[in-house]
C-alpha cells in the first residue's frame, strides 16, 4: 500500500510531494497530463511564497531566473503597495513563468524519490476506515491503487473534491474576461499595462515572442466552457478600444471569471484537499500559485507525521483550521478588489443610473487609508499574504508568535548560518539563542522529531528561545524578560510534535 497519493502535479501537488518525500513518506503523484501543457498561466512568486521556498533552499534558484518588483497592488486603487518594510524577507514579487516553478518543483520531487506519474487519470475514488483506494486510467488501461491517505491537489473542478462529497459554497462567476497569448500585427498599438477606450479596457504584457491579452467579456456565452476563438477576442479588443488592432498567432486563449468558492472540509477522514481544489477566487492579486504552495507547506509535515503515526491526534484538523481561515482571507479581499474595479468602471463607462459620484467617496477614503504608510504596509501584507498568523498557536504578546519567524542570521559552534539552513530538513527546530545548552532537557523526549540548535544572533537579544514548526511558524518563544518555562516549552512541543 503507498503512504499517500497525491492527484495532481501543480505547484501544490509538486511542492507537496516534495515535503513527504522529505520526512520519508513513500508518495505517488498522478498527473493525467502526460506532458506539462505548453501555455503558461501565472509569472509570478509573491514575498511569503519565497520566504516559504527559502525555508526549503529552493527560493535562490527562483529568484536568479526571475525579474524583481518591489511593489503589489490593489485592484481598483490607484495607489502602489510597497513592499519595503513587510514583514518579509524577500521585498518584492518575483517574475516567474509558472510553467519554470513547476519545472524545479518537480525536478526537486523527483530528486527526493517522489513517483510521479504523467498521464494517469484519478476516475473514482472510495475511503474506508483504513485507506483510499482510487481508480485510475492510464494507456488506455485502468488499474487501482490502494493508499493511507489521497491529497486532491487537482484544480478548481477537482474530480478528489467531488467523488469526495466535500461541499464547495461560495458565488458563481458573474463576470468574466477573456485571456489571448497572440501576436498583435503592430506591438506598439498595445503596450504594456492598461490601454483604454469608450468601450472597456485591454490589459497587455508583452512576452517573448508574444504579447497576453486580457480584456472584459462583455457577452459570455450560456456555458462558459465554450472555446474562446481568435475572432471572439479580436471583437473584445475593438469593442473595449473602439478601434481596431489587428491579432494574429494565437497561441492560447481562454476565459476565465471571478468564481469565489471554498471547500466546506479541507480534511475529511483520509483525504486532504490542497491549492486550487480546496479554494478559487478572483484573480485580483495573482495569488493562485503562491496559495497552492502555502497550503502544500502548511499540509506536508503534518500529513507526514500522521502517517509516521507520531502526529498528536488533532494535528490534522489544524491544517483545516489554518489554511481555511488564510483561503477565507484571500477571497475576501480578491472579492473586494474586484467590487472597487467594478465601482471604477461603473463610473468610466457611466452606466445608465450610475455615477462616479455615488462611489467616489468609497474609493477615496481607502485611496487615503492606501497612501498612509501603515495603511499601504498593512494592504500589501493582506494581498501577499505576509499577514498570515495561525491563531491556533496559543499564546500572544510576541509578532513572531503564529508567525513566519523571520530569516536569522545565525552563528552556531559549526559556524555561521540562517534559519531557513536550519529548516531545510523539514524538521522542527528549537534554537537557543542564549548559545546555552539548557533548554536540552527538556527537549530530550522530541529530538527524533525537533533538532535542538544552539545559537546566538546579534541584534536579537531580546528573544532567548524560539521554536520553530517544520512549515517555519513560531510555535513558542521566550524573550529575555521570561522566565524559564520548560512546562510551556514541553506543552508547544506535545501539541506540534505528540507526545515526548
Ligand atoms: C489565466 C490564468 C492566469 C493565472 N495567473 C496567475 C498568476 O499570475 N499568479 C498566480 O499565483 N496564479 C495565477 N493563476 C492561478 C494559478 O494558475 C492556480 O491557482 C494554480 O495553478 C493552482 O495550483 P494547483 O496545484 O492547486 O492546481 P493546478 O495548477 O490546476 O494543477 C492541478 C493538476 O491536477 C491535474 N488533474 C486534474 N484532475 C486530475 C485527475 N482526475 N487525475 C490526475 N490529474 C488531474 C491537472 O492536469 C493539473 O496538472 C492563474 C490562473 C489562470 C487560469
Amino acid at each position: 500500500m503507498t503512504e499517500v497519493l497525491i492527484v495532481g502535479a501543480g505547484p501544490a501537488g509538486l511542492l507537496l510531494a516534495s515535503e513527504l518525500r522529505l520526512a520519508g513518506v513513500d508518495t505517488v503523484v498522478l498527473e493525467r497530463h502526460p506532458w506539462r501543457p505548453d501555455h503558461c498561466r501565472g509569472f509570478n512568486l509573491n514575498a511569503r511564497a519565497l520566504d516559504l521556498l527559502a525555508r526549503r533552499g529552493l527560493a535562490e534558484r527562483l529568484i536568479a531566473e526571475g525579474w524583481r518588483v518591489p511593489h503589489a497592488a490593489f485592484s481598483g486603487l490607484p495607489v502602489t503597495l510597497t513592499l519595503a518594510g513587510a514583514y518579509t524577507g524577500h521585498p518584492y514579487s518575483l517574475g516567474i513563468p509558472q510553467t519554470r516553478v513547476e519545472e524545479i518543483l518537480e525536478q526537486h520531487a523527483l530528486d527526493l524519490g517522489a513517483d510521479i506519474r504523467r498521464g494517469h487519470e484519478l476516475l473514482t475514488l472510495e475511503q474506508d476506515f483504513e485507506s483510499v483506494t482510487a481508480t485510475v486510467s492510464a494507456d488506455g488501461c485502468e488499474y487501482r491503487i490502494r493508499a493511507a491517505y489521497l491529497v486532491g491537489c487537482d484544480g478548481g473542478r477537482s474530480t478528489v473534491r467531488k467523488r469526495a462529497g466535500i461541499d464547495f459554497p461560495g458565488t458563481a462567476a458573474t463576470r468574466f474576461s477573456l485571456l489571448g497569448d497572440v501576436e498583435p500585427a503592430d506591438p506598439q498599438e498595445l503596450p504594456f499595462g492598461v490601454s483604454t477606450g469608450p468601450g472597456g479596457s485591454v490589459f497587455a504584457i508583452p512576452r517573448p515572442g508574444y504579447v497576453r491579452i486580457i480584456t472584459t467579456d462583455r457577452h459570455p456565452p450560456a456555458d462558459q466552457d465554450t472555446p474562446v476563438t481568435l475572432d471572439l477576442l479580436q471583437a473584445a479588443v475593438d469593442e473595449a478600444l473602439g478601434r481596431h488592432v489587428e491579432l494574429r498567432a494565437p497561441r492560447w486563449l481562454t476565459r476565465f471569471g471571478d468564481a469565489a468558492r471554498q471547500a466546506a472540509e479541507y480534511v475529511r477522514g483520509r483525504i486532504a484537499l490542497a491549492g486550487d481544489a480546496a479554494h478559487i477566487h478572483p484573480p485580483a492579486g495573482a495569488i493562485g500559485v503562491n496559495l497552492a504552495l502555502d497550503d502544500a507547506f502548511n499540509l506536508g509535515w503534518k500529513l507526514a507525521a500522521t502517517v509516521r503515526g507520531t502526529a498528536p491526534a488533532h494535528l490534522l484538523d489544524t491544517y483545516h483550521a489554518e489554511r481555511h481561515a488564510a483561503g477565507a482571507h484571500v477571497l475576501a479581499n480578491t472579492r473586494a478588489q474586484v467590487l472597487l474595479g467594478e465601482l471604477g468602471e461603473l463610473g468610466e463607462l457611466g452606466e445608465p443610473g450610475e455615477s462616479d459620484d455615488r462611489f467616489g467617496p468609497l474609493t477615496d477614503l481607502l485611496t487615503r487609508v492606501a497612501r498612509h504608510p501603515a495603511g499601504n504596509r498593512a494592504l500589501a501584507e493582506t494581498v501577499t499574504g505576509l499577514d498570515t498568523r495561525y491563531e491556533t498557536v496559543p499564546g500572544t504578546g510576541h509578532p513572531w508568535l503564529g508567525r513566519l519567524a523571520p530569516d536569522l542570521a545565525l552563528t552556531t559552534g559549526d559556524g555561521r548560518t540562517r534559519l531557513s539552513e536550519l529548516l531545510a530538513p523539514g524538521r522542527g527546530v528549537l534554537l537557543d539563542l542564549t548559545g546555552g545548552d539548557t533548554l536540552r532537557a527538556s527537549a530530550a523526549g522530541w529530538a527524533d522529531r525537533v533538532d535542538l540548535v544552539s545559537a546566538t544572533c546579534s541584534g536579537r537579544a531580546d528573544v532567548h528561545a524560539v521554536l520553530l514548526r517544520p512549515d517555519g511558524h513560531t510555535a513558542w518563544l521566550r524573550t529575555a524578560t521570561q522566565d524559564a518555562d520548560p512546562e510551556g516549552l514541553r506543552q508547544a512541543l506535545r501539541l506540534w510534535f505528540g507526545a515526548a
